[in-house]
Parts: structure tokens; sequence; C-alpha cells
């Protein structure tokens, strides 16, 4: 199995980039990341956070295409680290001075002092060569990046829409567990291994998607959250209205009826919000 080393990762997702590695669909891969803070707990600059190993040129992908990638494993180490301050977060302006705090990791739990947080390991950033411009990997869009979405987890399956030759996938930020929202600015920060499988479908997706045993949770990035919903909306309606093929006013209702609109994080220059299309409404008794 090839392994990307942490040495080698961007702070920018643009539109050309010198793949690290290249890899053929079907192919496992390790990714060696390091923390979303590169290890300076001081001060955050979001210019230069939130690091991401590779990128991986994935032989065959086109634009147009759709980057397939399930999430088989993540590593953790034995400790994490939460910070936030002033300028940070949802309360950035109720709260002075920055603040590091270290948290210890089992193999269930992230330990807050003496309080235990069910492990949910998570990928926070995973990204794709964008169609234009670029993106600092603390920005999520289209072309993926920093989503900080929970269900970026173990066996869980990423679609993200390829843009370039090769689609050029990054992907580091991981957090041992973390609420919606992540209210603070950061989550349980830590360096990990995270294991892929990369595969590549031959159909066009706008936005990013997730996919768990029980769901499919469309992803939308956008400066305003209030644009961010309507458009994830917008997006969960004409997924089920194209794969039911049923009318507009059919799938806007039964959207409205089984469809659970969430917020992933409010704390990055993009905001993301998901929306939970569950399974069942695909299974007609
Ligand atoms: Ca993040």
């Amino acid at each position: 199995m090839k392994v990307i080393s942490s040495q080698k990762h961007i702070y920018f997702f643009s539109t050309e980039m010198n793949p690290v590695e290249e890899v053929y669909p079907g192919e496992k891969v390790v990714f060696e990341t390091i923390d979303a803070l590169g290890g300076n707990y001081e001060k955050i600059d979001f210019s230069k956070v939130n690091p991401a190993t590779g990128p991986v040129y994935v032989n065959g992908a086109k634009p147009g295409d759709t980057l397939v990638i399930r999430i088989e494993r993540i590593n953790l180490p034995e400790k994490g680290v939460i910070v936030t301050g002033k300028g940070f977060g949802v309360l950035s302006d109720e709260i002075e001075g920055f603040h590091t705090k270290e948290l210890k990791i089992e193999k269930w739990a992230v330990f807050f002092d003496n309080i235990r947080v069910p492990i949910h390991p998570m990928v926070g950033v995973i990204g794709v060569a964008p169609e234009e411009r670029e993106y600092p990997t603390g920005t999520a869009h289209k072309h993926g990046g920093n989503m900080d979405t929970k269900e970026i987890t173990e066996k869980s399956t990423v679609y993200l829409p390829v843009f370039q030759d090769g689609a050029l996938l990054a992907l580091g930020d991981v957090h041992a567990t973390m609420g919606d929202g992540e209210v603070c600015v950061s989550a349980c920060e830590v360096s990990a291994k995270v294991v892929v499988e990369v595969d590549i479908a031959k159909e066009e997706i706008k936005w990013p998607m997730v996919e768990t045993n029980d769901a499919y949770y469309l992803i939308v990035s956008l400066p305003s959250v209030e644009d961010a919903l309507k458009e994830v909306t917008r997006e969960a309606v004409w997924f089920i209205q194209r794969r039911k093929v049923i009318p507009f006013k059919e799938a806007y209702m039964l959207t409205s009826l089984c469809v659970d609109i969430g917020i992933s994080q409010l704390v990055n220059p993009n905001k993301t919000v998901k929306a939970k299309i569950p399974k069942y409404i695909f299974s007609e008794v």
C-alpha cells in the first residue's frame, strides 16, 4: 500500500498542483496527516491552517467525473489539542486571549479533564483541485476542502467532483471527536493515519456528498449560512426529484417530510451545511 508522508502537504487547493504520488482506481492509500495547526498552538493564521497531505494523482480521473473515496480506517494518536481565542469561533468577541488545552485520547473516549467524550474520528479536510482559482485548505467549497463534517468518518464514502485531470486528492485535519458547528473554532485536533480506497465514477456532481450505511449527506459550503442552507435544500430536492423521477412539488414535500438539514461547521471562512437524505425513500413498499 502506498504511504503519503505528512511532510508532503499543501496549504492551498489550486487548479495546478504537483502530485506527490500516483494511484489507480481501486487502490488503497495511507495518508499520514499533521494536525490542523501544524503543531503550532500559539495562534491561528487562516492562511496557514489545516495542512492537507498530498496531492495524489488518480489515473483516469477526468473533469466531469466523480472521485469516490472510501474511508477505511483512521488511526488516532494518544493525545490531541483544542484551541480557541479572541476573534475565533461563533462567540469570537466574547472571549479574551488565546487558549490551548491538551486532551488525552483512549480507545473509546477523548478526556476533557475527567469528562469522557465518545470518540468519533473524522477527516476535517478532504478535497481535490478546484475548477478555477485557489482555495486555502482552511476554506471549503465545491472541491471539498475544510468541510469539518462529522459524517466523513470510518466506513463512509466521500464523493467529490473532479475538475482537473487526475483529480489531485489531498486530505488532513483529522479530529478525534467534534460537535456539529465546531463553535469554538477547533475540535480535538490530531495528527493521524487515514487509510482510504480511491475510485472513479463516470458521473457528474455539483457539490461534495458523503454516503453512510443509511443515508446520503449533501454538503454545501458558502460564505453565508443562509445561502448555504438554501442551496443544500435545492440540491436535496433535485437529488430526490432526479432519482425518483417525480415532479418538483412532490420532491419538495418529500424533502420536508424526511430530510434533515444540519450544520457541519459555523467557524471557517465558508460555512458548511448538510442535508441528510435517508436511503429508505429509495426502496418503495
Ligand atoms: Ca477543520
